[in-house]
């Protein structure tokens, strides 16, 4: 969450949300970024269920890239001639049949 968005209430940091009823406040709090240091806006429901860590989707990704995932449970290797490799689990939805 980019923090040009951010504003401030009673000093607490909000962003404005586009909620079921039109604009709403989302509370939360300015977090440091765990794989790029970068400062960034947390609500704080993502602070509750602990999911508050990273500044973008791309960052949590690379931060967890491989093996960690509890959803991806594949691979991820550069190859000798450059390309990414990505192993798809047997299982994988996404594998094509046959
Ligand atoms: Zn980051």
């Amino acid at each position: 969450m980019k923090l040009d968005r951010v504003k401030l209430f009673n000093n607490k940091p909000y962003i404005i949300i586009n909620g079921k009823y039109g604009q709403e406040r989302q509370f939360g709090k300015i977090i440091i970024c765990k794989f790029c240091g970068q400062k960034t806006f947390a609500p704080s429901f993502r602070i509750k269920n602990g999911s508050a860590k990273f500044c973008s989707p791309q960052c949590s990704g690379k931060a967890f890239a491989g093996d960690k995932s509890p959803i991806w449970k594949g691979g991820k290797g550069i190859r000798s001639n450059g390309y990414i490799e990505i192993t798809i689990p047997k299982n994988h939805p996404l594998r094509l049949k046959g």
